[in-house]
């Protein structure tokens, strides 16, 4: 790697005002040295401060036995008000739309009962072609549960020029052109393998004028890039907490209703005696009284170990603020683009197929091997590179704001010009 390169990164971190924050996580460790993470995308390093969150309710349980739902600081019968207040401000919502509970499938499956129901003519879901099994599965298995054909009703959006990118406008033409026949859109915010972020707004509003509902998935965006998803009126989006989030290995995930359906009694909901009454939970009683928000998508009580390890990461977005977060990784991602693109080495032998436009992106790069293979990405990781692969020529890049530094993009592209040249 070039010394200006270097020298580029130390002045960058030097003046980086986050860079204090990288000392607060647990980096995987390879022959005594920091590994180079780069898959905060799909597990989020651990907080320093997470051992002390979760082993604070060890010891409540220790100690309180069964009183700890109801006595200490956070009560754990309503320990899920804790997480709402920084996760309204990530995901750009009032802290009574959000919360944290069940895992992002489970989720899906829950927002779709309520914002999937097929009706005379509308009947169909929009989704992208090479969408996450997870999603593709979970829509497929929502409309053959409505007693409706998946093959006819399960609509996968190609680009028209066969690439990886969908323009907002083949998004929105697509709604438009299935006018009454379109039930639900069921979008990423953030492609998981291409990192495309959507226009969230022009896919709600084009889906609204036709009547259809508009559901997002933001595994690969919360945390990762700003989102306003109550003034976008979004109606639904859900998420896990284990990628940007650091939350932890199949930590608890989240759910966005927008207010104005959550008010909506009319509404079917997959219900259980966590969404009811708060007041009268305890009463026994099976009274039908559903809370008026999101809260009301509840089922279970709280997993209070997984949800205590998600306050700790949580804490630390709110000392770094999201804003923050975001302009550095434009910065960081760009900076890591810049550095690819310039490598002689590089130039003919991959292909970025992540947009290239910053509001179409976040922090991650998808890296498309035109002449090599898996074996570039094998030699990354034997080489302290920590990030990860997917089919068929894929390697997936993610400097992370909250923890990487632009010191971290060089020594990975100085290792990745090593791998090529070690393919001879
Ligand atoms: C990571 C991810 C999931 C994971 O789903 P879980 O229910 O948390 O196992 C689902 N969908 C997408 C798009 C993802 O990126």
């Amino acid at each position: 790697m070039k010394e200006e390169a270097i020298k580029r990164a130390k002045a960058l971190d030097s003046t980086d005002s986050l860079s204090t924050f990288r000392s607060q996580f647990h980096f995987p460790q390879r022959g005594g040295k920091d590994c180079i993470y780069l898959c905060g995308n799909s597990l989020g390093l651990q907080p320093k401060i997470t051992s002390e969150f979760v082993n604070e309710e060890l010891k409540n349980w220790q100690e309180k036995g069964v009183e700890g739902h109801f006595t200490g600081e956070k009560p754990w019968v309503s320990y899920h008000k804790n997480s709402k207040d920084s996760l309204a401000k990530i995901v750009g919502a009032h802290p009574h739309e959000v919360v944290a509970m069940n895992n992002l499938t489970s989720n899906l499956h829950l927002a779709m009962a309520s914002f999937y129901q097929p009706n005379g003519k509308r009947t169909k879901v929009l989704i992208e072609r090479g969408a996450f099994p997870s999603d593709f599965y979970a829509v497929y298995s929502r409309i053959e549960n409505s007693g409706l054909d998946p093959k006819k009703n399960l609509i996968e959006l190609e680009s028209s020029d066969g690439s990886d990118y969908l323009s907002t406008e083949e998004i929105v033409g697509k709604i438009e052109e299935l006018g009454e026949e379109l039930a639900l859109v069921m979008f990423p915010g953030v492609q998981y393998y291409t990192g495309q972020f959507f226009n969230i707004r022009a896919i709600t509003a084009a889906a609204h004028k036709v009547g259809a509902n508009a559901g997002f998935d933001l595994a690969h965006a919360v945390g990762n890039v700003p989102l306003q998803l109550h003034d976008h009126e979004v109606d639904f989006a859900v998420w896990c907490t284990y990628k940007y989030l650091n939350s932890g290995p199949g930590g608890v995930g989240g759910l966005f209703i927008h207010e104005r359906n959550a008010k909506n009694t009319e509404l079917t909901r997959l219900s259980g005696w966590w969404g009811h009454d708060s007041e009268a939970r305890f009463k026994m009683d099976n009274q039908v009284n559903p809370i008026p928000n999101v809260d009301g998508w509840q089922l279970s009580n709280v997993n209070i170990l997984s949800h205590s390890s998600h306050l700790a990461s949580l804490k630390l977005f709110d000392e770094a603020g999201i804003e923050n977060l975001r302009a550095k990784s434009l910065l960081l991602t760009d900076f890591m683009e810049d550095l690819i693109l310039n490598s002689e080495i590089l130039k003919d032998q991959i292909k970025i197929i992540t947009p290239s436009a910053r509001e179409e992106r976040g922090a991650q790069l998808s890296i498309y091997l035109i002449n090599h293979g898996k074996s570039v990405f094998e030699y990354l990781i034997a080489h302290g590179v920590i990030l990860d692969w997917r089919e068929p020529n894929v390697i997936r890049v993610a400097p992370v704001p909250l923890y990487n530094s632009f010191t971290d993009a060089v020594n990975f592209v100085s290792i990745l010009e090593d791998a090529i040249r070690n393919e001879g």
